[in-house]
């Protein structure tokens, strides 16, 4: 019989989920189904529950209700736990297990499909939203030398502050305003803000580059502010969008739900030419 799956947010017309799942399952011959559904701003839990009747075996969760998805969680893994956002969601025994999966699929897009090393590389996270608060642990894990930036400062000291207590990198991680990181330049910067929607740039310079640093925009999609800026920089730095760390993300909530991990490459290249 046919496992269901699917995607829960609100928007969701836009999503790709059903397209590369689709493609994952074709590759590894798995008999499953996928579709996208938009819950209600206040109706995520009577969606979840109506799957779960309907014998859905899990669903991933996009914006906004990866922390809505945390709360109706039964269980965690560490890594949503530290994330505090869940963005999938296995039924399992009556039960709700709940992952998070966007951190490991920005890890391996770096690691695997760019081939660019983490550990001991600075790297400046910038954003302190949700997104951010899903990279943290894989990063530390890596190996970075993590510095994070946000508008709100108390926001990104406070993110800082959950992972320094728990000890987990080799390096505590240091954060603040952007005004802060002014005169430093990181091997590694990440856009985990939402500025790419509104066409604003977050508060850096082309000097926060080092030389053949790698630029990786969490948006994709669109043309950002933030490519812009790594393309003006006459130091050899890489831009990437954050498209394959959607299909990464979506590699391992297969894996999550299948134990099968498909091959990520074609699958990326497929999405680019739509
Ligand atoms: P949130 O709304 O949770 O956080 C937004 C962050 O952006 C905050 O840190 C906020 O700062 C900052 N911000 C907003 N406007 C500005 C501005 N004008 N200047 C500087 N900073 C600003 O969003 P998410 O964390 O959920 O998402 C962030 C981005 O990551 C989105 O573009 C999303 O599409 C993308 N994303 C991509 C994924 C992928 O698979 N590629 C997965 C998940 C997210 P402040 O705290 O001061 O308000």
């Amino acid at each position: 019989m046919t496992d269901k799956y699917a995607v829960i947010g609100n928007p969701i017309w836009h999503s790709k989920s059903p397209l590369i799942h689709a493609a994952f399952a074709k590759q590894t011959h798995q008999d499953i189904s996928y579709e996208a559904i938009e819950a209600p701003l206040d109706g995520f839990e009577v969606k979840v529950r109506g799957l779960i009747a309907q014998d859905y075996k899990g669903a991933n969760v996009t914006v906004p209700f990866k922390f809505d998805a945390f709360k109706l969680c039964d269980e965690l893994t560490q890594r949503a736990q530290l994330a505090g956002a869940v963005n999938t969601l296995t039924f399992r025994q009556n039960k709700i297990f709940g992952d998070n999966t966007d951190g490991v699929g920005l890890v391996a897009d770096i690691t695997q499909n760019l081939n660019i090393a983490i550990n001991q590389k600075s790297v400046l996270l910038m954003g302190a939203g949700g997104a951010a608060y899903g990279v943290v642990l894989p990063l530390l894990e890596a190996g970075a030398i993590l510095s994070i930036a946000n508008r709100t400062p108390e926001k990104a000291t406070q993110l800082a502050n959950t992972f320094n207590k728990l000890e987990i990198g080799k390096f505590e991680i240091n954060a603040g305003e952007f005004l802060k990181f002014k005169n430093q330049s990181f091997d590694i910067v990440i856009n985990a803000t939402s500025t790419g929607l509104t066409d604003d740039l977050p508060d850096i310079s082309v000097n926060n580059f080092a030389a053949n640093a790698l630029a990786y925009d969490m948006m994709y999609s669109r043309e950002t502010k933030f490519k812009k800026l790594a393309e003006e920089s006459d130091k050899q730095v890489k831009f990437t969008d954050g498209l394959g760390m959607l299909v990464q993300q979506a590699a391992e909530a297969f894996y999550v739900w299948r134990y099968i991990r498909p091959s990520t490459p074609p699958v990326i290249q497929m999405i680019r030419t739509l």
